[in-house]
This record gives structure tokens, sequence and C-alpha cells, in this order.
């Protein structure tokens, strides 16, 4: 398999599954994408229904690595990756209502959907980074899930050197917690001075700095890397065949903030998988609700709501729908994308946007609806939903249709957000036992302003450390 950027034709020397992954981003400021999709038929679908989660997920993955890494090797990552999950079925399917399933993806260390990709991630790493005798340094930025997950997934390994940059006193104190009390040497916690952006804007400069990038071996692990995709896209297969697939037809309800976990669904549907709907829901950040309903993809500013994960206006991950959407048309893509970032606005073709409404979907909720299904799905089914979980439960619901079963993606544990589910259910949920001790356990990071030199030197003296 090889691989091309959605804003480049695929060239002779055209990258495999290896070189993206430690590439991330394609050079020319695209997004990778799998040369062709790989198709599995209904006989293959059928065999694979009675495989362990872990052997399902490394048939799919296989899928996208061939000429890369094999199956076996692969198998081998997937039975360790899901090894420590707290759930016998890794993703277990809960029928919360009739016909309305949740596909809980929370059942990891950080209690996040981000440890189902980013578990497989780590040791995905760890294999190039040891076939091609490399070390490398993931600089990360986060607003709380993705920090926690990737530092889990790598602590401890030798080849890799992991800083993840957190907007000092933004997190929550799980979040923060869950990220500066891992010991490890090669992990690094950096609380800035700012927000988000200040953050952001940090790793995408020294990204920027070709020097520094060399030096240290910059690599990253957000989400348009597309080895996360990859390793999203088993558990709607394993949803799906629970369901009765291939012989019978399944809708998702994902709640969505960069647009990754739901492109996966979508890649699944590409690649056989008989899905009839996908349903976005967002909160009051609804610029993909605002697309699917008007194609009105125009950038506003964030605002905080009860679902930070979903606290977002540029879905970075749209453009690999997009790329679809024009026929893989790269010299298109490319000039929206400009465009896009020059005006805020994004033009899609009304061609385009027609044949996404075939398939998507989406709903917004505000903060209070999305405590009322909180409240609602606690009360009538006792089912006790995270906010972004509530928001994919509710989206499920309002689009249902007879005999199709709705599986809506749970993206976090309800103890990773236990003030609202409190406020909206009196519940408290408590943390699963491997974190019960999370608030006595030692925190360490270093405090640092926003001035980018200060930051190449610890990030260049806590290689040398590890
Ligand atoms: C990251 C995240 C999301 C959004 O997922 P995308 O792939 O960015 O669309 C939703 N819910 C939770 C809890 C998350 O951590």
């Amino acid at each position: 398999m090889r691989y091309r950027s959605t804003r480049g034709e695929l060239t002779a020397d055209a990258p495999n599954f290896s070189d993206i992954l430690l590439a991330g981003l394609a050079g020319d400021g695209g997004l990778y994408m799998p040369e062709s999709w790989p198709k599995i038929s209904p006989q293959t679908l059928r065999e694979w229904r009675t495989l362990s989660y872990p052997d399902l997920a490394a048939e799919v993955i296989a899928l996208f690595t061939e000429g890369a890494i094999d199956v076996d090797t692969l198998r081998d990552m997937t039975r360790d990756a899901y090894a420590d999950f707290d759930h016998a079925a890794v993703v277990p399917l809960v029928e919360v209502e009739q016909d309305l399933y949740s596909l809980e993806l929370f059942h990891g260390p950080t209690l996040a959907f981000k440890d189902m990709a980013m578990q497989m991630l780590g040791r995905l790493f760890d294999h190039v980074l040891t076939q091609r005798n490399r070390h490398a340094t993931i600089v990360g930025a986060t607003s709380g899930d993705t920090g926690s997950a990737a530092i889990e997934a790598c602590r401890g390994r030798e080849r890799l050197s992991v800083v993840i940059l957190h907007p000092k006193g933004r997190t929550s104190d799980v979040q923060r917690r869950q990220m500066t009390t891992v010991q490890d040497d090669n992990i690094l916690n950096i609380a800035v001075e700012g927000d988000f952006d200040t953050c952001q804007d940090l790793v995408k400069a020294m990204f920027a700095d070709h020097t520094f990038r060399d030096e240290v071996s910059l690599s990253a692990v957000n989400s348009i890397n597309w080895a996360r995709i990859a390793a999203q896209i088993p558990y709607y297969v394993r949803a799906a065949l629970a369901l009765g697939a291939p012989d019978r037809e399944v809708s998702f309800s994902v709640p969505t903030g960069n647009f990754g976990n739901v492109l996966a669904a979508w890649a699944a549907k590409q690649m056989g998988l008989p899905i009839k709907k996908l349903c976005i829901g967002s909160n009051r950040n609804d610029i993909l609700t605002r697309f699917v309903i008007d194609n009105d993809m125009s950038v506003r500013t964030v605002e905080p709501s009860l679902s930070p994960s979903m606290d977002i206006q540029v879905s970075s991950n749209f453009e690999r729908l997009l790329f679809e959407l024009l026929d893989r048309n790269s010299t298109r893509c490319a000039a929206i994308m400009r465009e896009f970032r020059e005006t805020g606005r994004m033009a899609v073709p009304h061609d385009a946007w027609t044949r996404m409404k075939e398939v998507f979907e989406g709903m917004t909720l505000t903060d209070e609806q999305t405590s009322e299904a909180m409240r609602l799905f606690y009360n009538e089914s006792l089912y006790l939903a995270d906010p972004h979980s509530a928001i994919g439960l509710a989206v499920g619901k309002r689009f249902q249709e007879p005999g199709i079963p709705m599986v809506a993606a749970a993206t976090a544990h309800p103890a990773k957000f236990p003030d609202a589910v409190i406020a909206a259910t009196g519940i408290h949920p408590k943390l699963p036992p491997h974190l019960s001790d999370l608030f006595e356990r030692t925190e360490r990071y270093e405090c640092m302003d926003s001035q980018i030199a200060g930051l190449q030197d610890a990030v260049r003296a806590h290689i040398k450390r590890g």
C-alpha cells in the first residue's frame, strides 16, 4: 500500500505506511491518504465474526500496512495494546434503548477513545524506529485527552522522547494529573503560560524550524497521522459485525471535533462495511453541523462547552473527506484549502456537498440539551454517559430509522468529566481502580512562558537525560 497527499499526486517513490507514520504531515502541507481503498468482501467479513477484538484489529490494520508491516507482527502489537483495557470485550456494545447502542471506546488507560489509536501508535513507532535504528522526539500540544493518551502509550519506550505542552491551569485536574504523575524518564510535561492555541503555535514553530526539527528528529502524534485513523477503523467493523453485517445495514453517530473518529467510520464504509448513515454530533462549536445542514463551513471563535474535547473550529481531518468528495482531485483540494486558510470560509462545490449529504447527518446540542440528554439516558435506561457520549446518543436517537441499528460512539468514561455528570444526574461517577489513587500521586512538570528558544533548550536537555 502506497500513500499520497491530499494536495499532491501519487509519485514514483510514494511512501509506505512506516514512512508516513514517522512523517505525520505530507511535505506539501496536505494529509496522507491510501492510494486506493482496500476492499473487504462479505465472505471475509463473515469469517471475521469470530475473531477477538485484537485479532480483528490486526486484520483490518494490515490492509493499510501491506508492504511495510505484516499481519503477524501487527497481531502481537494489538494483543499487547488492548490487553490492559478494563473490559474483556475491549469495545463493548451496550443496548441503551431498542436498536440504539453505545459503543464504549473508553475502557483504556486514560478513559477516552484516544487510547484506541494511541496505544497502537506507541507500539508502531517503537517497531519502525527499532527497524531503522533511530530515535524520535514526539512533541504535542493538548487541551486534555490527547496528551495523556500519548504519554500512556509512549512511557518507558527507549527510542522515543515525549514532550507534551498543556495550557497552565486550563485543563481539568483529572486530565492534568493523568499526564503529570507519569514518572518515566522519557516523558516531559510543560505547563505553558497561555491557552491551547499558544501551545499549538509553539509546536508548529518547532516543526517549522527545520534545523531543530532534524536535530531532534521531531515526530507528531496528532490526529492527522493516518496511523491513528487506521487504528480507529476496526471498532466500526466490530460493531457492525455484532449487529449482523455484512447482511444487515447499520448507522453510526459520532460526537465530533477534529473529524478523525467519524472519518474512520467513513473509511470503513468505503472498504465495504454496510453503513447507512453517519451522524455527526457537535456542541455549540458547530462548524461541522452547519456544513452538513447548510454547506456553511465558516470559522467562528471557539467557545468553551460541557464537552471540551470537541471545542474546535477547524477540523483538520475534514480535508480528507473533501479530497474524496472532489474525486481525489488534489489540485482543487489544495486550492480550496488555501482559500479556507485565507478567508475562514470553505467553498465546497454544490455537487460535492450533495454527495456528502447522501451519507451524513448533523446535529448540534447546547450545554443545556447535553445535560438534558445525560439526565434522560440515565433516568430512562440507567445509562450513565459523559457529555461527549451523551451528544452521540442524542444525535443517534434523532436520526434513527426503523429496522436499522444505530450505534453511538461513547468517547469518554463518565468519571473523566465528573462535574458535568453530577450536575446532570446527581450520580458521582467513580474512577476505575487503576486511577483511584490519582489524586495522591506526585506530579512532575516544568512551567515555561511562551518563548520558543527556552522551549527548544528544554527539549534538548530532556533528550540528553533520557
Ligand atoms: C477527541 C475527542 C472527541 C473528538 O474526536 P475527533 O476524532 O477529534 O472528532 C470526542 N470526544 C472525546 C472524549 C475526545 O477525547
